[in-house]
């Protein structure tokens, strides 16, 4: 899966892509990350990528111009058919990124390009004819889109063939049914402060496993 990450601020992604999973995932050549700046297709002297809200009101907005200019140069240079690659705009109004988006997004496409917004959010124009949708990771405003992103790009690249050591943890764990949470999960010391694990746990009874298992998996909200 390559991901081109479009933002004013590229220097916000690198330590948190270079570590663990992530970075071995790219080391292996699962995953390649790439960034660019709009604010490397501004065309004026001073590099303008923001301006003031048609309308009045506080802040100021990010110009379409520059991003239209970034993203189709990215689109005209890839390697990958457009159906097989996803525009993706981060706006808090946007639909709400669960598990099954990222399920989607892993089998559907092979090239996710990645927008975030900055100031006051970005010209209205830009999530109707630039993007192909516009996803929000949840219902509180952030200052930017970069946290969104890299949030789409590390449970995306999870699911990636081969990137997990273990197959069944993506079979198994929170979200991946319809509307299950993983059980919760223990580890040595079998006592810590006087905490046990479940007997169960410990019996080395499968069967019995298995039930404790799904007995304290929780059905999430709406399921
Ligand atoms: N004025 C906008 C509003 O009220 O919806 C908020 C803009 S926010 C300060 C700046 C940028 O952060 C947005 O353009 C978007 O890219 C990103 N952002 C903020 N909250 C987000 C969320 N919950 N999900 C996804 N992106 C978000």
């Amino acid at each position: 899966m390559i991901f081109d990450f479009v933002s004013l601020f590229p220097e916000s992604f690198t330590s948190y892509l270079g570590v663990s999973m992530l970075n071995r995932a790219k080391e292996d050549g699962l995953v390649s990350f790439g960034f660019v700046n709009p604010r490397d297709y501004t065309t004026d002297k001073h590099r303008t990528v923001d301006d003031t809200p048609y309308g009045g009101g506080a802040g100021m907005v990010m110009k379409p111009e520059p991003l239209f200019a970034c993203v189709e140069d990215l689109l005209a240079k890839s390697d990958v058919s457009r159906e097989r690659t996803r525009v993706i705009l981060f706006s808090a109004k946007g639909k709400q990124f669960d598990q099954k988006d990222a399920r989607r997004l892993v089998e559907d496409y092979d090239r996710l390009i990645l927008v975030a917004g900055r100031y006051e959010g970005v010209d209205e124009r830009v999530a109707e004819h630039l993007v192909d949708e516009e996803l929000s990771i949840g219902e509180y405003v952030l200052t930017g889109g970069e946290l969104p992103a890299m949030i789409v790009a590390d449970s995306v690249t999870r699911l990636i063939p081969g990137v997990l050591g273990n197959a069944e943890s993506v079979e198994t764990e929170s979200h991946t049914e319809d509307g299950v949470l993983e059980h919760p999960q223990y580890t040595k010391p079998e006592e810590f402060r006087g905490w046990k694990v479940p007997e169960t746990l410990l019996s080395g009874h499968h069967g019995e496993i298995a039930k404790w298992r799904k007995k304290n998996s929780r059905q999430t909200i709406g399921h």
